[in-house]
């Protein structure tokens, strides 16, 4: 017979007489809340936290020092001043000596407390950064600092350097708060109970399980049973009685922790980070730290923030062995190498060991909307060049995870700079469509592949939570071929990087998938290149993956092409006067006097990672503070000034005794009638312009003598340039294929500016006709005008960011007003007007010249305007607007060395979104046979709208910076009729004659010309047979040796593209004056790939050109290294060149 005691029984009872109930789970979960924190801390188990805490000056002697203003002293300094005591509760900077009780000798972990409210950073007193802080309450808070063996043992004194700002600078996304200050809430030496924090990591995890894992599976629940279960065991055993010895609580955590195996598995604590061994993997875990190199904090800001957030991940690797760490950007290593030597050493003694891996092969994660072509193989040609020669590494993988959209030439320039593999998430923040990928092959305008994975994670500052290694596969949107995802985990943005929670929480994750198939399984301890290899080898090689064809565009932050113009002007510039350094270094290192001047390749260097610096994701976008505008606007002078004077260097190192010639200030330089007007060329391409000089210095009449047309002030002159045989041209008078161009008002009140192929007509301050003469044709369609326009400019959240779709359906167009002639032929007509908006005032000229816009038979002339505003206004967005009688589904817009089309209709929600797009020099809208242009030289915010074309001038944001756009600019523009096709019409060139100036030089004496017939009467470096071939840069080799006895190669590097998009066979002619010895293909890194074949042809001047048969296809871009026969060069001998 049965006793009836059930509980005495093995086996099922047979009876059973218990109230036993299913439990309400929605009850039951929120119990599971009041196990940490909140309401019940004292009782549950966050009171177990930590076993002894003292902030007792016997143990914590505090001692401050503040550096005044906004200083940032070097450390050695820093520590030589006088230090005066302190307490908790005030503010910064202190010295600390701890003294360990005795007592806690043999605790597992001490730790030292520092919550200063701000970001700090822990110095030995020996200068090595140990350590980064981060105060406050956030959810990136770290405030610990462990104390090794030493420091428990003796006195131990250590620095602290507090910042005064947050992880997000002082105020968030608004301006800073400069009145903001922080207080000091702890400053206490602490022994966690170690045992007690893993319970507490063990019941969160299986908390995020329970939340996360949504669908009904028997993980999900039972996961909540037991941590359920811990609790009762814990209360059950008076855990919340307070009353429990440190015995008897560690003995009961450890109770806690057994029944947590039920989830995590038996034996799962004591495998540590051999819970990750298995082959299989699914989701691979990458520790990063997305440090913005300037954004709501200047560049000196994130020099320390580097320090602190690698010193951090330092530690983290040698507490945790499986742990890897991924950071990018050369610009930070060096930051790094200069400042914090030691710690340097560290981390490249941690790069050698494999946890700290450097990738993405990048100066820095730039924006790579706007910088130019070659300004983008500078990123990858001086990042590669900075890990190979630090850390022996070319990195195989770009990584932009946070840059704002992604050019279709991206793709090929990543190729050639030696990377296969592409990195990002920013996709997933458009605002329209669903970017329809994870992995896939991207392949760029000219057809070159890199395989992209885009983490379904969807951020690469993922905090490891369940959540997170989930998304990994339920986010992935090509599970048909690849079950593969990249988890980056980490504090990011404003730095700070993993914390040991998060690497502790995805051993655990994992623990539970070699237990459970219901969540997906975790791996650390890879690379990246690995994650991607085994994702090339799981979709055969790529082959089986989607494709992407052409530029990924970012559906946000469209303001970014437009905010902040002075910045994107300075960023322009800078490129085109960086390209023309080296062009005219390039020749002066070759034709230049014999030893008298030296390639300044180490003046060139820095002016180009100046430029690339400012190229940062939220610099040149206009996204940052006010302080990082002032930093790159002191840049930008420095690059202008620098530069200049380099490249009056190389001029001089040619002409020896020119002087320079300006469009505005007045020529002072002493002169003679023998003197001459030359001017020089840097496009290797003729040309023909009228170019304005100033003729109102006392050394200018031999200028004047020369101008074809002056002004009615008699301060300008226009001269006409001839640049047909060579790279320097000359000053000539009126051609007989000249169109004089006149101005006039009509007696209804209209001006007009034509010559005898093109006119254009301002009725009521608008442009009412823009007609081609030859062909008898009106391009702006009946009722419609063009000219200046602005717009309500109010976005949502991301103010800086983003001009929203709205912005089109409240528009204001205003009128050009007081007109007036001040110009009027025979080779300049010129208009003068006045716009005023609100408290703004732009003054303007619309010029046109004489000349055609190229050399082609049937070039027209372009309508030029230059603008100098004074801009007053905020959330409005100031643009040129044109509507033309063209017909085409798209528009086309220059980017990196080729051009991408954008639609003119909004069919589909992908074309609705492109209603504001980034472009370079040139957009053009063109039908068959015709169309128009529009070309800049400092702008690249376009619009492509039904009829209208647009480009968008300026903003006036107030977050983060309050004054962004406030104040003075200077920029123009052209409208440019063509007649054929944009190749037909060679746009590219026109736009590039248009952004690189002739530079007028005044020489005193022209005899000196006869011994330069090498650039007077020949084109050292041409293409002949592929009109749309360019030769975009010209420089000397990086390998070259520049001191001034060297004996190494002598190196030419011509970069050369296709511009048009189509395939072609180039010929590039090297003059005979530059002897060739040998000639290879080489990527942008200057790895010499395919010898050439060196033919040679007759030279126009003397000997034999060299002859290189170059292949292309569309928007291809070419290298090539001539390595030159120094001893042949022949150059001055002497002085008296
Ligand atoms: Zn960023």
């Amino acid at each position: 017979m049965p006793c009836g005691h059930a509980h005495h029984q093995k086996g099922y009872a047979e009876l059973n007489f218990a109230a036993q109930p299913k439990w309400i789970k929605s009850i039951t979960s929120g119990r599971l809340d009041q196990f940490s924190g909140g309401y019940f801390s004292s009782i549950n188990l966050s009171s177990a936290q930590v076993k002894h805490r003292t902030d007792d000056p016997k143990n914590v002697k505090l001692e401050v020092w503040s550096a005044p203003g906004r200083t940032k002293p070097e450390f050695a300094e820093a520590i030589k001043q006088e230090f005066r005591p302190a307490k908790k509760g005030e503010s910064f900077g202190p010295s600390l000596t701890l003294n360990v009780p005795k007592a806690w000798a043999n605790e597992e972990r001490i730790q030292f407390e520092f919550d200063p409210g701000c970001e700090a950073m822990i110095w030995t007193k020996d200068g090595l950064p140990v350590q980064g802080i981060t105060g406050g309450n956030d959810g990136d808070r770290r405030v610990d600092y462990i104390l090794d063996a030493k420091a428990r043992s003796s006195e131990h004194l250590f620095y602290i350097e507090s910042s005064c700002n947050g992880m997000f600078g002082i105020n968030g996304i608004n301006p800073p708060d400069d009145n903001r200050s922080y207080g000091l809430a702890s400053a206490d030496i602490v022994v966690p109970n170690m045992s007690a924090v893993a319970l507490l990591r063990d019941f969160q995890t299986l908390k995020e399980i329970r939340t996360h894992i949504t669908a009904e599976v028997h993980l999900s629940h039972h996961a909540q049973w037991v941590a359920n279960e811990i609790m009762n065991v814990w209360q059950k055993g008076g855990g919340a009685s307070g009353l429990l010895g440190n015995e008897e609580l560690l003995k009961l955590v450890e109770e806690c922790r057994k029944v947590g195996e039920e989830i995590f598995g038996q034996g799962w604590r004591e495998q540590k980070e051999k819970v990750y061994e298995g082959k299989e993997v699914q989701v691979w875990g990458i520790g990063h730290c997305h440090i913005d190199t300037a954004w709501l904090w200047p560049y000196s800001v994130t020099q320390q923030k580097v320090a602190r957030s690698w010193s951090t991940q330092v530690d983290l690797m040698e507490r945790y062995p499986e742990y890897r760490f991924v950071a990018s950007s050369a610009q930070q290593y060096k930051w790094l190498e200069e400042l914090y030597p030691p710690l340097f050493e560290k981390v490249k003694a941690k790069i050698k060991s494999g946890q700290f891996h450097t990738i993405g092969g990048q100066w820095l994660e730039s924006d790579v909307n706007m910088p130019s072509g070659e300004a983008l193989c500078r990123q990858f040609l001086y990042g590669q060049r900075y890990f190979e020669s630090r850390f022996g590494i070319r990195s195989v993988t770009s990584w932009l995870p946070d840059s704002f959209g992604y050019t279709g030439s991206l793709p090929q320039i990543l190729r050639l700079s030696g990377m296969k593999y592409f990195f990002t998430q920013k996709l997933s923040w458009n605002n329209i469509n669903r970017f329809p990928h994870s992995t896939f092959n991207w392949v760029g305008i000219d057809g070159s592949q890199v395989l992209v994975h885009m983490t379904p994670v969807d951020t690469y500052t993922a905090q490891a939570t369940v959540e997170d290694v989930r998304k990994g596969i339920t986010g992935h949107k090509n599970l048909e071929v690849t079950n593969q995802s990249l988890l980056v985990f980490g504090n990011g943005d404003g730095g700070g990087g993993p914390l040991e929670a998060m690497v502790e929480n995805l051993r655990r994750i994992r623990a539970v998938a070699n237990k459970y198939r219901e969540i997906p399984i975790v791996k650390m301890g890879n690379t990246v290149e690995e994650f991607f290899e085994t994702v090339e080898a799981q979709t055969n090689e790529g082959k089986n993956l989607p494709n992407w064809h052409g530029e990924m565009y970012f559906e946000f932050h469209r303001g970014t092409y437009t905010s902040h113009g002075s910045i994107k002007r300075g960023n322009r510039k800078s490129e085109i006067l960086l390209h023309d350094i080296e062009y005219v270094a390039t020749l002066a290192s070759l034709f230049g006097t014999k030893g008298a001047y030296t390639y300044p390749k180490d003046k060139i260097d820095p002016l180009w990672e100046d430029v690339l610096l400012n190229q940062f994701h939220d610099v040149l976008p206009g996204s940052a503070i006010g302080m990082v505008y002032d930093d790159a606007e002191r840049i930008y002078a420095k690059v202008a000034k620098n530069g200049s004077q380099l490249l009056d260097e190389a001029v001089q190192a040619l002409f020896k005794s020119s002087a320079p010639i300006s469009p505005t200030a007045p020529f002072t330089h002493a002169s003679t009638s023998k003197g001459k007007i030359i001017a020089i060329n840097t496009l290797g391409k003729p040309r023909r312009e009228v170019v304005e000089i100033n003729v109102s210095g006392k050394g200018a009449d031999v200028l004047k003598s020369q101008a074809v047309q002056i002004s009615k002030s008699g301060e300008k002159g226009y001269v006409l340039v001839d640049v047909t045989d060579g790279v320097v041209g000359e000053v000539k008078g009126m051609f007989a294929d000249l169109t004089p161009a006149s101005a006039h008002k009509t007696p209804e009140g209209d001006y007009v500016l034509q010559n005898s192929n093109v006119k254009m007509t301002f009725s009521k301050g608008r442009i009412v006709s823009l007609y081609d003469i030859a062909l008898k044709r009106e391009l702006i369609p009946e009722g419609l005008t063009g000219g200046l326009i602005y717009f309500n400019d109010q976005p949502g959240y991301w103010d800086a960011w983003d001009v929203e779709v709205h912005h089109l359906e409240a528009p204001h167009p205003v009128a050009f007003e007081e007109f007036a002639i001040t110009e009027n032929g025979p080779i300049r007509a010129q208009l003068q007007t006045r716009v005023k908006i609100g408290k703004s005032t732009i003054d303007m000229s619309i010029s046109l010249d004489a000349t055609p816009g190229s050399l082609k038979a049937d070039a027209r002339s372009a309508f030029r305007f230059d603008a100098r505003v004074d801009w007053h206004q905020r959330h409005e967005i100031l643009k040129f607007e044109i509507p033309l009688d063209i017909h085409s589904p798209n528009a086309n817009f220059e980017m990196q060395f080729g051009y991408v089309g954008r639609p003119t209709h909004r069919n589909t929600t992908w074309d609705i979104a492109k209603f504001e797009v980034p472009g370079h020099k040139w957009a053009d809208l063109s039908e068959f046979g015709y169309g128009v242009a529009l070309l800049t030289e400092s702008k690249y915010g376009y619009s492509a709208d039904g009829q209208y074309m647009r480009i968008s001038f300026l903003r006036g944001s107030t977050s983060p910076d309050a004054e962004q756009d406030q104040g003075e600019h200077t920029f123009s523009w052209a409208v440019y009729p063509h007649v054929g096709s944009l190749g037909d019409a060679d746009i590219p060139g026109v736009a590039r004659e248009f952004n690189y100036p002739l530079h007028l030089r005044y020489i005193p004496d022209s005899s000196s010309l006869s011994s330069m017939t090498a650039l007077t009467r020949e084109v050292p470096f041409s293409v002949e047979g592929a009109p749309g071939v360019i030769i975009d840069t010209v420089k000397r080799g990086e390998d070259d040796k520049f001191d001034s006895h060297h004996t190494g190669a002598t190196t030419i590097v011509v970069r050369l593209y296709e511009a048009y998009g189509g395939h072609a066979t180039a010929k590039l002619r090297i003059s005979s004056r530059v002897p060739v010895s040998k000639a290879s293909i080489t990527n942008i890194l200057e790895d010499e790939l395919t010898p050439l074949e060196l033919s040679r042809a007759p030279s126009a001047g003397q000997g034999e050109d060299t002859i290189l048969e170059l292949p292309f296809r569309g928007f291809q871009i070419v290298t090539v290294k001539l390595t030159i026969d120094a001893g042949l060069l022949s150059r001055p001998s002497s002085e008296s060149g």
